[in-house]
Protein backbone atom coordinates (compact mmCIF):
# COMPACT_ATOMS: atom_id res chain seq x y z
CA UNK A 1 0.00 0.00 0.00
CA UNK A 2 2.73 2.51 1.08
CA UNK A 3 4.91 1.74 -1.82
CA UNK A 4 1.52 2.08 -4.40
CA UNK A 5 0.94 5.45 -3.02
CA UNK A 6 4.05 6.88 -3.23
CA UNK A 7 4.22 6.16 -6.64
CA UNK A 8 0.75 7.80 -7.64
CA UNK A 9 1.91 11.17 -5.04
CA UNK A 10 4.43 11.27 -7.39
CA UNK A 11 2.72 10.77 -10.66
CA UNK A 12 -0.80 9.14 -10.54
CA UNK A 13 -1.53 6.75 -12.80
CA UNK A 14 0.93 8.31 -15.03
CA UNK A 15 -1.22 11.54 -15.58
CA UNK A 16 1.72 13.49 -14.60
CA UNK A 17 -0.40 14.74 -11.37
CA UNK A 18 -0.56 13.62 -7.79
CA UNK A 19 -2.93 11.70 -5.92
CA UNK A 20 -2.16 13.82 -2.81
CA UNK A 21 -3.33 17.14 -4.17
CA UNK A 22 -4.03 17.54 -7.58
CA UNK A 23 -6.67 14.48 -8.25
CA UNK A 24 -9.64 17.27 -8.67
CA UNK A 25 -12.89 15.44 -6.38
CA UNK A 26 -15.33 16.63 -9.63
CA UNK A 27 -12.84 14.39 -11.88
CA UNK A 28 -13.26 11.23 -13.27
CA UNK A 29 -10.38 10.06 -11.58
CA UNK A 30 -11.85 10.89 -8.37
CA UNK A 31 -15.04 9.30 -9.07
CA UNK A 32 -12.96 5.94 -9.97
CA UNK A 33 -11.30 6.06 -6.92
CA UNK A 34 -14.24 6.62 -4.83
CA UNK A 35 -16.33 3.80 -6.55
CA UNK A 36 -13.69 1.66 -6.27
CA UNK A 37 -13.03 1.90 -2.56
CA UNK A 38 -17.14 1.40 -2.49
CA UNK A 39 -17.21 -1.75 -4.50
CA UNK A 40 -14.36 -2.91 -2.10
CA UNK A 41 -15.98 -2.28 1.08
CA UNK A 42 -19.37 -3.67 -0.28
CA UNK A 43 -17.66 -6.96 -1.16
CA UNK A 44 -15.77 -7.32 1.75
CA UNK A 45 -18.48 -6.56 4.32
CA UNK A 46 -21.22 -8.34 1.99
CA UNK A 47 -23.10 -5.17 2.39
CA UNK A 48 -26.62 -5.78 1.15
CA UNK A 49 -28.14 -3.56 -1.72
CA UNK A 50 -30.41 -1.49 0.79
CA UNK A 51 -27.42 0.08 2.30
CA UNK A 52 -25.91 3.35 1.67
CA UNK A 53 -22.04 3.55 1.56
CA UNK A 54 -21.19 7.16 2.62
CA UNK A 55 -17.43 8.48 3.31
CA UNK A 56 -17.68 11.60 5.83
CA UNK A 57 -15.55 13.66 7.62
CA UNK A 58 -15.46 14.63 11.57
CA UNK A 59 -14.31 11.52 12.67
CA UNK A 60 -16.04 9.33 15.09
CA UNK A 61 -16.85 11.79 17.52
CA UNK A 62 -18.57 13.75 14.16
CA UNK A 63 -21.12 10.68 14.14
CA UNK A 64 -21.48 11.22 18.01
CA UNK A 65 -23.39 13.74 16.94
CA UNK A 66 -24.52 12.35 13.49
CA UNK A 67 -26.25 9.63 14.60
CA UNK A 68 -28.99 10.89 16.56
CA UNK A 69 -29.32 13.99 14.80
CA UNK A 70 -30.36 11.88 11.67
CA UNK A 71 -32.24 8.55 14.08
CA UNK A 72 -33.47 10.23 17.41
CA UNK A 73 -36.91 11.61 15.44
CA UNK A 74 -36.84 8.11 14.12
CA UNK A 75 -39.94 7.79 16.53
CA UNK A 76 -41.94 10.87 18.02
CA UNK A 77 -40.40 10.30 21.70
CA UNK A 78 -37.17 11.30 20.51
CA UNK A 79 -35.33 8.84 22.94
CA UNK A 80 -32.56 6.76 22.71
CA UNK A 81 -31.06 3.88 24.45
CA UNK A 82 -27.25 4.04 24.98
CA UNK A 83 -25.13 1.04 26.11
CA UNK A 84 -22.32 2.05 27.67
CA UNK A 85 -19.50 0.10 28.33
CA UNK A 86 -16.61 2.89 27.84
CA UNK A 87 -15.52 6.15 27.00
CA UNK A 88 -16.32 6.43 23.65
CA UNK A 89 -19.70 5.42 24.40
CA UNK A 90 -20.05 7.37 27.32
CA UNK A 91 -19.02 10.06 24.92
CA UNK A 92 -21.86 9.38 22.33
CA UNK A 93 -24.35 9.02 24.97
CA UNK A 94 -23.26 12.74 26.21
CA UNK A 95 -23.34 14.12 23.06
CA UNK A 96 -27.29 12.30 21.85
CA UNK A 97 -28.06 14.65 24.96
CA UNK A 98 -28.52 17.87 23.19
CA UNK A 99 -31.20 15.83 20.93
CA UNK A 100 -33.34 14.35 22.48
CA UNK A 101 -33.65 11.80 25.60
CA UNK A 102 -30.99 9.10 26.20
CA UNK A 103 -31.27 5.80 28.65
CA UNK A 104 -28.25 4.83 29.60
CA UNK A 105 -28.87 1.26 30.12
CA UNK A 106 -25.65 -0.74 30.63
CA UNK A 107 -23.01 1.41 33.54
CA UNK A 108 -20.55 0.26 35.20
CA UNK A 109 -16.54 0.07 35.78
CA UNK A 110 -15.66 -0.55 31.91
CA UNK A 111 -14.22 -3.87 32.47
CA UNK A 112 -17.23 -6.41 31.64
CA UNK A 113 -20.41 -6.48 29.61
CA UNK A 114 -23.82 -7.66 31.48
CA UNK A 115 -25.90 -10.11 30.32
CA UNK A 116 -28.68 -9.09 27.66
CA UNK A 117 -31.27 -9.82 30.28
CA UNK A 118 -29.87 -7.05 33.12
CA UNK A 119 -30.24 -4.57 29.98
CA UNK A 120 -33.72 -2.07 30.81
CA UNK A 121 -34.17 -1.50 26.89
CA UNK A 122 -37.04 1.03 25.73
CA UNK A 123 -39.26 -0.66 23.41
CA UNK A 124 -39.76 3.23 22.58
CA UNK A 125 -36.31 4.15 21.49
CA UNK A 126 -35.93 5.22 18.34
CA UNK A 127 -32.39 3.41 18.51
CA UNK A 128 -30.23 1.50 20.64
CA UNK A 129 -26.42 2.75 20.22
CA UNK A 130 -23.42 0.58 21.55
CA UNK A 131 -19.61 0.78 20.70
CA UNK A 132 -18.20 -2.71 19.28
CA UNK A 133 -14.69 -2.34 20.48
CA UNK A 134 -13.87 0.35 23.62
CA UNK A 135 -10.63 1.14 22.64
CA UNK A 136 -9.20 2.57 25.55
CA UNK A 137 -10.91 0.31 28.25
CA UNK A 138 -9.93 -2.91 25.92
CA UNK A 139 -13.80 -4.03 26.22
CA UNK A 140 -15.02 -5.91 22.88
CA UNK A 141 -18.26 -7.41 22.07
CA UNK A 142 -17.93 -10.80 21.08
CA UNK A 143 -21.67 -10.38 20.32
CA UNK A 144 -24.69 -8.62 18.37
CA UNK A 145 -27.12 -7.03 21.24
CA UNK A 146 -30.41 -8.17 20.84
CA UNK A 147 -32.64 -5.39 20.70
CA UNK A 148 -35.95 -6.83 19.65
CA UNK A 149 -36.43 -4.82 16.44
CA UNK A 150 -35.49 -1.70 18.05
CA UNK A 151 -33.09 -0.40 15.09
CA UNK A 152 -29.30 -0.76 15.99
CA UNK A 153 -26.48 1.50 15.70
CA UNK A 154 -22.74 0.56 16.50
CA UNK A 155 -19.38 2.58 16.70
CA UNK A 156 -17.08 0.06 14.71
CA UNK A 157 -14.17 2.90 14.57
CA UNK A 158 -11.48 0.76 16.46
CA UNK A 159 -11.99 -3.06 15.31
CA UNK A 160 -13.54 -2.35 11.95
CA UNK A 161 -12.53 -5.21 9.61
CA UNK A 162 -10.53 -6.85 11.67
CA UNK A 163 -13.51 -9.49 11.85
CA UNK A 164 -16.57 -10.20 9.66
CA UNK A 165 -19.93 -8.81 10.31
CA UNK A 166 -23.64 -9.51 9.27
CA UNK A 167 -24.33 -5.97 8.18
CA UNK A 168 -27.95 -6.46 8.01
CA UNK A 169 -28.52 -6.75 11.45
CA UNK A 170 -27.69 -2.79 11.58
CA UNK A 171 -28.90 0.36 11.12
CA UNK A 172 -26.05 2.37 11.06
CA UNK A 173 -22.62 1.17 10.94
CA UNK A 174 -19.83 4.21 10.92
CA UNK A 175 -16.29 3.70 11.43
CA UNK A 176 -13.78 6.37 11.62
CA UNK A 177 -10.52 5.31 9.92
CA UNK A 178 -7.02 5.37 11.13
CA UNK A 179 -5.25 2.30 11.90
CA UNK A 180 -7.26 -0.65 9.91
CA UNK A 181 -8.50 0.69 6.89
CA UNK A 182 -6.14 3.50 6.48
CA UNK A 183 -4.97 7.03 6.91
CA UNK A 184 -7.17 9.64 9.10
CA UNK A 185 -9.76 11.75 7.78
CA UNK A 186 -12.26 9.86 6.40
CA UNK A 187 -15.15 8.30 8.44
CA UNK A 188 -17.44 5.48 7.09
CA UNK A 189 -21.07 5.37 7.27
CA UNK A 190 -23.03 2.87 6.19
CA UNK A 191 -27.14 3.64 6.99
CA UNK A 192 -29.60 1.08 5.70
CA UNK A 193 -31.81 3.44 3.30
CA UNK A 194 -35.21 2.96 4.63
CA UNK A 195 -33.63 5.12 7.70
CA UNK A 196 -32.81 8.22 5.79
CA UNK A 197 -35.62 11.31 5.88
CA UNK A 198 -35.72 11.60 9.56
CA UNK A 199 -32.94 13.90 9.76
CA UNK A 200 -33.82 16.93 12.31
CA UNK A 201 -33.51 20.72 10.83
CA UNK A 202 -30.79 21.62 13.14
CA UNK A 203 -28.25 19.51 11.02
CA UNK A 204 -25.45 20.49 9.64
CA UNK A 205 -25.91 19.71 5.98
CA UNK A 206 -22.15 17.98 6.00
CA UNK A 207 -23.93 15.41 9.06
CA UNK A 208 -27.39 15.00 6.83
CA UNK A 209 -26.98 11.30 5.91
CA UNK A 210 -29.83 12.20 3.55
CA UNK A 211 -28.26 14.85 2.00
CA UNK A 212 -24.87 13.32 1.37
CA UNK A 213 -26.90 10.25 0.03
CA UNK A 214 -27.84 12.18 -2.72
CA UNK A 215 -24.85 14.01 -3.31
CA UNK A 216 -22.79 10.37 -3.62
CA UNK A 217 -20.55 11.77 -0.13
CA UNK A 218 -19.11 14.76 -2.29
CA UNK A 219 -21.84 17.32 -0.94
CA UNK A 220 -18.59 19.43 -0.08
CA UNK A 221 -14.97 18.79 -0.83
CA UNK A 222 -14.29 14.98 0.01
CA UNK A 223 -10.89 13.94 2.17
CA UNK A 224 -9.46 12.80 -1.41
CA UNK A 225 -6.50 11.44 -0.42
CA UNK A 226 -7.85 9.61 2.88
CA UNK A 227 -10.41 8.19 0.86
CA UNK A 228 -7.86 7.30 -1.88
CA UNK A 229 -5.63 5.26 0.90
CA UNK A 230 -8.61 3.74 2.11
CA UNK A 231 -8.90 2.20 -1.51
CA UNK A 232 -5.57 1.02 -1.51
CA UNK A 233 -6.13 -0.75 2.16
CA UNK A 234 -9.00 -2.55 1.36
CA UNK A 235 -7.88 -3.96 -1.74
CA UNK A 236 -4.88 -5.27 0.39
CA UNK A 237 -7.26 -6.68 2.86
CA UNK A 238 -9.22 -8.35 -0.45
CA UNK A 239 -6.00 -10.12 -1.66
CA UNK A 240 -5.30 -11.25 1.84
CA UNK A 241 -7.94 -13.05 2.23
CA UNK A 242 -10.74 -10.98 3.29
CA UNK A 243 -12.41 -10.24 6.60
CA UNK A 244 -12.82 -13.41 7.41
CA UNK A 245 -8.62 -14.26 6.98
CA UNK A 246 -7.91 -11.05 9.14
CA UNK A 247 -10.55 -12.15 11.78
CA UNK A 248 -8.40 -15.43 12.28
CA UNK A 249 -5.61 -13.33 12.43
CA UNK A 250 -6.70 -11.03 15.68
CA UNK A 251 -7.72 -14.36 17.29
CA UNK A 252 -4.42 -15.79 16.96
CA UNK A 253 -2.31 -12.64 17.66
CA UNK A 254 -4.63 -11.65 20.53
CA UNK A 255 -4.52 -14.97 22.30
CA UNK A 256 -0.39 -15.54 22.39
CA UNK A 257 -0.34 -12.00 24.77
CA UNK A 258 -3.60 -13.08 26.84
CA UNK A 259 -1.79 -16.45 27.31
CA UNK A 260 1.50 -14.82 27.62
CA UNK A 261 -0.61 -12.48 30.75
CA UNK A 262 -2.31 -15.88 31.99
CA UNK A 263 0.37 -17.42 32.25
CA UNK A 264 2.82 -15.22 33.75
CA UNK A 265 1.78 -16.21 37.67
CA UNK A 266 0.23 -13.18 38.24
CA UNK A 267 3.21 -10.48 37.13
CA UNK A 268 0.88 -9.11 34.48
CA UNK A 269 -2.63 -8.97 34.68
CA UNK A 270 -5.41 -7.83 32.56
CA UNK A 271 -7.98 -5.78 34.60
CA UNK A 272 -11.13 -6.76 31.63
CA UNK A 273 -13.48 -9.93 32.16
CA UNK A 274 -11.66 -12.93 30.40
CA UNK A 275 -15.11 -12.86 27.94
CA UNK A 276 -15.08 -9.56 26.55
CA UNK A 277 -11.27 -9.24 26.88
CA UNK A 278 -10.98 -6.59 23.42
CA UNK A 279 -8.53 -8.44 20.89
CA UNK A 280 -7.61 -5.65 18.74
CA UNK A 281 -6.51 -3.17 21.99
CA UNK A 282 -4.90 -5.29 24.98
CA UNK A 283 -4.95 -3.88 28.27
CA UNK A 284 -2.54 -5.59 31.09
CA UNK A 285 -0.82 -4.19 34.04
CA UNK A 286 2.73 -5.41 36.22
CA UNK A 287 1.50 -6.44 39.33
CA UNK A 288 4.05 -5.62 41.65
CA UNK A 289 5.22 -2.49 43.92
CA UNK A 290 7.15 -0.04 41.80
CA UNK A 291 4.56 -0.94 38.76
CA UNK A 292 4.70 2.81 36.89
CA UNK A 293 8.69 2.49 37.29
CA UNK A 294 8.58 -1.01 36.17
CA UNK A 295 6.11 -0.17 33.07
CA UNK A 296 8.33 2.44 32.38
CA UNK A 297 11.18 0.20 32.08
CA UNK A 298 9.35 -2.21 29.80
CA UNK A 299 8.51 0.81 27.46
CA UNK A 300 11.55 1.75 26.98
CA UNK A 301 12.86 -1.58 25.97
CA UNK A 302 10.06 -2.58 23.93
CA UNK A 303 11.24 1.18 21.94
CA UNK A 304 14.51 -0.52 21.66
CA UNK A 305 12.87 -2.93 19.62
CA UNK A 306 11.18 -0.45 17.63
CA UNK A 307 7.65 -1.18 19.38
CA UNK A 308 6.02 2.43 20.59
CA UNK A 309 2.88 3.45 21.87
CA UNK A 310 2.23 0.87 24.34
CA UNK A 311 1.34 3.16 27.13
CA UNK A 312 -1.77 3.02 28.29
CA UNK A 313 -4.66 5.78 27.51
CA UNK A 314 -4.03 8.70 29.74
CA UNK A 315 -6.88 8.25 31.85
CA UNK A 316 -6.68 4.19 32.49
CA UNK A 317 -2.69 3.57 32.90
CA UNK A 318 -1.03 0.59 32.45
CA UNK A 319 0.22 -1.02 29.12
CA UNK A 320 -1.60 -1.49 25.95
CA UNK A 321 -1.25 -3.27 22.89
CA UNK A 322 -3.23 -2.58 19.58
CA UNK A 323 -3.30 -5.05 17.00
CA UNK A 324 -4.61 -3.72 14.34
CA UNK A 325 -4.36 -5.48 10.98
CA UNK A 326 -0.68 -4.72 9.68
CA UNK A 327 0.79 -6.04 12.49
CA UNK A 328 1.97 -9.25 11.78
CA UNK A 329 2.41 -12.97 13.70
CA UNK A 330 6.39 -12.07 14.12
CA UNK A 331 5.66 -8.99 15.62
CA UNK A 332 3.36 -10.01 18.29
CA UNK A 333 6.49 -13.14 18.76
CA UNK A 334 8.85 -10.11 19.21
CA UNK A 335 6.44 -8.51 21.89
CA UNK A 336 5.83 -11.98 23.92
CA UNK A 337 9.37 -12.68 24.06
CA UNK A 338 10.28 -9.37 25.32
CA UNK A 339 7.35 -9.86 27.92
CA UNK A 340 8.65 -13.30 28.99
CA UNK A 341 12.49 -11.91 29.12
CA UNK A 342 11.19 -9.03 31.43
CA UNK A 343 9.28 -11.24 33.54
CA UNK A 344 12.21 -13.22 34.32
CA UNK A 345 14.13 -10.32 35.11
CA UNK A 346 11.63 -8.41 37.61
CA UNK A 347 9.70 -11.40 38.88
N1 LIG B 1 -14.88 5.59 18.81
C1 LIG B 1 -13.84 4.78 19.05
C2 LIG B 1 -14.10 3.35 19.40
C3 LIG B 1 -12.52 5.26 18.99
O1 LIG B 1 -11.49 4.45 19.24
C4 LIG B 1 -12.32 6.62 18.67
C5 LIG B 1 -10.94 7.22 18.59
N2 LIG B 1 -10.02 6.45 18.05
C6 LIG B 1 -13.45 7.42 18.43
C7 LIG B 1 -14.70 6.88 18.50
C8 LIG B 1 -13.30 8.88 18.10
O2 LIG B 1 -12.96 9.02 16.77
P1 LIG B 1 -12.35 10.37 16.21
O3 LIG B 1 -11.08 10.64 16.95
O4 LIG B 1 -12.12 10.06 14.75
O5 LIG B 1 -13.34 11.44 16.41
Amino acid sequence: VLLKAQQNVMDFEGLGISVLAEVSYRSPEFARILKASENHLRELLKIPENYKVLFLQGGGTGQFSAVPLNLIALKEGRCADYLVTGTWSAKAALEAEKYGKVNIVHLDTYNSIHNANDWNLNSDASYVYYCANESMAGVEWDFIPDTKRTVLVCDMSSNFLSKSVDVSKFGVIFASTQSNIGCTGVTVVIVREDLLGFTLEECPAIFNYKIQVENNSVYNTPPCFSIYIMGLVLEWIKNSGGAEAMEELTVAKSKMIYDAIDESNGFYVCPVEVKCRSKTNILFQINKDKKDILEKKLFDKATNHKMILLKGHGSVGGIRVSLCNAVSVEDVQTLVALMKNFMELHE
